[in-house]
């Protein structure tokens, strides 16, 4: 079986090296030497604004929105994975959807523009496949209304905009470092900011209002992550070099193996560079799709629909996004992950050309 992604592990040695230590001090969670030292290396290396680690993406989207006192609309891209939009209603507020560029797979800024309203208070945008969005023209708008702005950079690691780390943009970048994301502490997640007043603030969040043990400073949340995670993450980053050269690799045979196909790829944002996270395929129609999904599916290949279906359709939403609804009817990613083969990928490629001729 070859699914959509594998998780890299580490030398299982060198994890069991950091156990020891961790058995050693017994700081099991709440800010221990690994999580300090995660924290003080996943900035450093994308040159990036700083960073609080959290126990997951989704807990970091939730934190963005009650750190900048948001309440009321947040304007927000129906193509994303299903927590961009489910944190903004849990945190009780109401998402407005502004539709897709049909090339980049971004939220398109002239749409964003075209939403504002006298209650809206954000735009949550989420970088597609690591590719960034217009974070100019995004900037621009906030601005022009008094907006804020957070990048859910779930898929941005290692992104970059004009030699910038993608996680410089906005209020707040948040990050998922969850096994199945391309930098990953099993679970995990992120929030980077320059603004220090922010970071202030969800560090009390993520610990409950916590102030020192009989003090509390507004309220909070448990979105602490423990040092077993922190792990991982301080490994798999002597790693993640590596294995985004290789997926820079293979994008680019998945590209030469299907140069003949006439599905579409994803079109970089003009002084973008990316970082390969996903391999996506934008079919003629959903039928082709579904006919090149079902070949792969019988020969032990799992693609996945991402992004299936457009988040404006949930039924606890409201909101129309003809061309995300379009884009999300006939995507389809294909695997890709560090221990895949060219052989696995010429079989895939195969699969998927024979599908477009019958
Ligand atoms: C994975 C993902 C999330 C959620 O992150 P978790 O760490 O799994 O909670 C949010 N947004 C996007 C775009 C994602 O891909």
């Amino acid at each position: 079986m070859l699914f959509v992604t594998e998780p890299f592990l580490p030398p299982m040695e060198e994890y069991q090296h950091l156990l020891k230590g961790i058995w050693e001090r017994n700081h099991l969670t709440n800010n221990g030497p690994l999580v300090l030292q995660l924290e003080d290396e996943v900035p450093r290396y994308l040159s990036s604004v700083s960073m609080l680690y959290l126990s997951n993406g989704t807990i970091a989207l939730q934190i963005a929105l009650k750190a900048l006192g948001i309440t009321k609309e947040v304007i927000t891209t129906p193509f994303s994975y299903v927590a961009t939009t489910s944190s903004i209603v849990w945190e009780g507020c109401t998402p407005v959807f502004a539709d897709i560029d049909p090339e980049t797979w971004n939220i398109s800024p002239e749409a964003i523009e075209a939403c504002i309203t006298e209650h809206t208070q954000a735009i949550l945008a989420t970088h597609v496949f690591g590719n960034p969005c217009d974070v100019k023209a995004i900037q621009a708008i906030a601005d022009r209304h008094g907006l804020k702005v957070i990048y859910d950079a779930a898929h941005a690691f290692g992104s970059m905009v004009e030699g910038r780390s993608v996680f410089d943009f906005g209020h707040i970048s948040t990050a998922s470092f969850h096994a199945t994301k391309v930098f990953h502490t099993i679970e995990g997640g992120a929030i980077f900011s320059a603004h220090s007043e922010v970071l202030h603030r969800v560090g009390f969040m993520r610990n409950f209002g916590h102030n020192g043990p009989e003090k509390f400073d507004g309220v909070g949340i448990n979105g602490k992550n423990s040092e077993f995670h922190a792990a991982m993450g301080v490994l798999n980053l002597k790693y993640i070099d590596r294995i985004l050269v290789s997926r820079k690799a293979q994008c680019a045979l998945y590209d030469h193996l299907l140069k003949d196909h006439r599905a579409l790829r994803q079109q970089s944002t003009p002084g973008a560079s990316v970082n390969h996270s996903y391999y996506a395929l934008l079919f003629e129609s959903e039928a082709s799709m579904m006919n090149a999904k079902d070949n792969l599916e019988q020969n032990g290949v799992m693609p996945r629909r991402y992004f299936y279906p457009s988040l404006n359709k949930l039924d606890y939403v409201q909101g129309q996004a003809p061309v995300s609804e379009d884009v999300s009817e006939r995507i389809l990613c294909l695997p890709l992950f560090h221990a895949m083969t060219e052989s696995d990928q010429e079989k895939i490629a195969d699969i998927v050309l024979k599908s477009q001729e019958s």
